[in-house]
C-alpha cells in the first residue's frame, strides 16, 4: 500500500501524539477536519490507525507488509479454492489429454469412482508419454500419474499462505484440496473437494492489488 504524503504526515503525527483527535490532527496540518476525513478512513480501514470513539486515533504499529501477511495467513483455502478437475482411474492417457484441453487446466487429479484421490498428472507427464510410440488410447493414466503416497495435498482449513508455501517448497503447480473420509484402513482415504493452483495465488494477488 502506497501512502500519499499527507497520509504519511498523519501517521507521523499520530505516532508522536497517540491518542489524538481528528480535530487536533487537522489543526497541526492547517486543514479542516472534513478535509482529512477520507485520509483517516483509508488509514483506519487499512489497519494502520485505530479509531476509538471519544478518545481519538492510535497508531497500530503495523506496517502495510505486516497487514498483507496477516491477511494471507488468515484467509482460508476453503474461501478461494476452485472446483476440482478430475478423471477416474480407468481413464486412458488420451482421455486425460482431452480433459486437460476441455477443462483448460494444467494438472488433473485422478480419482476412484467415489471421488477418492489416487494420483495426479501434470501437462508434462502427459507430454512425455505422448512423445513415445505407444497408443495413447491403450495406456492407462495410472501408469503415468504421480501416486497418492507422493501427492502433496491441502485441507480447506489451511491458510492461503500455507498452501502457497507448499506450491513453492514442493515445486508443483497445483494441490488437491482434500477432506479425510477414513483413516482406519492402512491408507488414508481422501476425497477431492477442490483445487488450489498458482492461478489461485495470482488471482488473490490481483484482488489485493485492487484493494478487495
Ligand atoms: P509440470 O510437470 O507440467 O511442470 P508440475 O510442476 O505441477 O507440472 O508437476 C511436476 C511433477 O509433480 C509431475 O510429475 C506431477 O505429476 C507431479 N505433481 C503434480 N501435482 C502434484 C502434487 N500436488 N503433489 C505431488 N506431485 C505433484
Amino acid at each position: 500500500m502506497r501512502l500519499t504524503p499527507r497520509q504519511e504526515q498523519i501517521i507521523e503525527i499520530v505516532k508522536e501524539n497517540t491518542p489524538i483527535t481528528g480535530e487536533k490532527i487537522a489543526n497541526k496540518l492547517n486543514v479542516r477536519r472534513a478535509t482529512l476525513r477520507p485520509d483517516l478512513a483509508v488509514l483506519t480501514m487499512a489497519g494502520l490507525l485505530e479509531a476509538r470513539p471519544r478518545v481519538g486515533y492510535f497508531y497500530s504499529g503495523k506496517t502495510p507488509y505486516m497487514l498483507i501477511a496477516e491477511e494471507i495467513r488468515h484467509l482460508k483455502v476453503m474461501e478461494v479454492k476452485s472446483v476440482p478437475v478430475v478423471v477416474t482411474e480407468d481413464a486412458s492417457v488420451y482421455d486425460a489429454i482431452v480433459a486437460l484441453f476441455t477443462e483448460d487446466v494444467g494438472t488433473l487429479f485422478i480419482v476412484t469412482n467415489d471421488s477418492c484421490l489416487v494420483g495426479a498428472v501434470s501437462r508434462k507427464d502427459l507430454l512425455k508419454v505422448a512423445l513415445g510410440q505407444g497408443d495413447l488410447h491403450k495406456i492407462p493414466v495410472q501408469v503415468v500419474m504421480t501416486r497418492l503416497a507422493n501427492i502433496i495435498t491441502v485441507s480447506g482449513e489451511e491458510s492461503v499462505y500455507d498452501a502457497a508455501s507448499k506450491l513453492v517448497v514442493h515445486e508443483v503447480d497445483a494441490l488437491p484440496v482434500v477432506e479425510v473420509i477414513s483413516e482406519d484402513s492402512d491408507r488414508e482415504m481422501l476425497k477431492v473437494i477442490g483445487r488450489f493452483t498458482k492461478t489461485t495465488v495470482v488471482r488473490i494477488f490481483v484482488e489485493m492489488g485492487e484493494g478487495r
